[in-house]
């Protein structure tokens, strides 16, 4: 299964209220014999591509750390079709977390449960917590229900680097490693899922995402807590590792992009620029004189993170030397997006010892 380059099979689904058309059928009934063999099938969901086994192989589990070039202390999240089915996984399942579900599923948000029996130990790298989401993505919900099992799915690229947003983006980065490629179009949130503690009375944001501390807040009534910020130990959430979602060309964030573009320039650095404010006379000027790409991005955190790993997946293929990225707002909206670019821009560090090649962050200028 391992040797051939992927078939990418398009999956249209324009009405999902209806049957989803004939060839999106057999696709879905070949992703179902590919996955119920073993093999791993890299699917669409709302956040961005997924790289799925059944969760419940551990062997086929296995095949997705092999794939990834994933470190075996990472845990995985398990994707499944409703909340019945995640509590089938869950050795508990505590008041607040079928309070953020009933909100918030299907969609972007990731709970951590004590971890029930029928869920492998390879799934949550031997942690006595699992990790389970519920897609919005209505492809996937059917994928699920039709094999009748949860699927462990990471984001479809090797280990560290940017997650895919497009099938493209997928095929580039697993190639052969992977056996079925889904193509479901472009990702809409296009940022990984928000991941939320809820094995203590009061829930904690392990990973910011597309729902926000503040959505979170409404809901519970209460500030919710986030360990972003710094706080997250491995105990916690393993798998948090400073430098992740990295593009090869070095990235840096600054509040002062015009003045480090033309450092750059000065230097005959060749620049992409991730631009908030394109209109700006600063930004003009710069434009005119240099030959930086600059890339004007959206004032709005859900469009800038729509279309953030697309554009570092366009800027990496221009041969750059470096990725200039205005800072955005500190407001909460952009927890997600903030949390991101810094471990994007992050240089590799001694937590970085994924069998990837990470590595390499921009030198100084001068
Ligand atoms: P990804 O590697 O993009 O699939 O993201 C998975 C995220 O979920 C990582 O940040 C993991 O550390 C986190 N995660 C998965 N399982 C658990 C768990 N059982 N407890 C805490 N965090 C988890
Ligand atoms: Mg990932």
């Amino acid at each position: 299964m391992e040797h051939a380059l992927p078939d990418t099979v398009p999956v249209p689904w324009p009405d999902p209220s209806a049957e989803p058309p004939e060839a999106t059928r057999a696709a879905l009934e070949r992703a179902v014999a590919v996955l119920a063999a073993g093999g791993l099938v890299a699917i669409p969901t709302e956040t961005v591509y997924g790289l799925a086994a059944v969760a419940v192989d551990p062997l086929a589990v296995g095949r997705i750390f092999t794939a990834k070039g994933r470190q075996s202390t990472n845990p995985l999240i398990v994707h499944v079709a409703d909340t019945a089915m995640a509590k089938s996984l869950a050795a508990e399942w505590p008041p607040v977390a079928e309070q953020i579900t009933a909100r918030f599923w299907p969609g972007p948000v990731t709970v951590v449960v004590p971890r029930g029996p029928r869920v492998p130990e390879i799934v949550t790298a031997g942690g006595e917590t699992v990790a389970l989401r519920c897609p919005a993505h209505p492809l996937v919900r059917r994928l699920i229900a039709m094999l009748g099992a949860p699927l462990a799915a990471p984001s479809a690229n090797r280990s560290l680097r940017l997650s895919p947003t497009t099938a493209g983006h997928v095929y580039e980065s697993l190639g052969a490693r992977v056996d079925l490629i889904l193509d479901g179009g472009p990702c809409a949130a296009g940022i990984e899922s928000t991941v939320i503690d809820c094995t203590a009375t009061d829930p904690v944001i392990l990973r910011p995402g597309p729902v926000t501390v503040d959505d979170l807040g409404r809901l519970l009534g209460r500030p919710v807590e986030s360990a972003a910020d710094g706080g997250t130990g491995p105990a916690r959430s393993p798998g948090r590792l400073r430098r992740h979602y990295a593009p090869r060309t070095p990235l840096e964030v600054t509040d002062d992009a015009p003045r480090r573009v033309r450092q750059w320039a000065r230097s005959g650095r060749r620049i992409g620029w991730l631009c908030l404010d394109p209109d700006a006379p600063a930004t003009r000027a710069i434009a005119g004189s240099t030959d930086a790409v600059v890339v004007p991005m959206p004032a709005d955190p859900r469009a800038y993170g729509s279309r953030l790993y697309a554009t570092l997946h366009a800027l990496d293929r221009r041969s750059l030397d470096v990725i200039v990225v205005d800072a955005p707002p500190e407001a909460p909206g952009w927890d997600a997006i903030r949390d991101r670019l810094e471990r994007a821009s992050a240089t590799a560090g001694e937590d970085d010892t994924a069998g990837d090649d990470a590595g390499g962050g921009a030198e100084a200028a001068e």
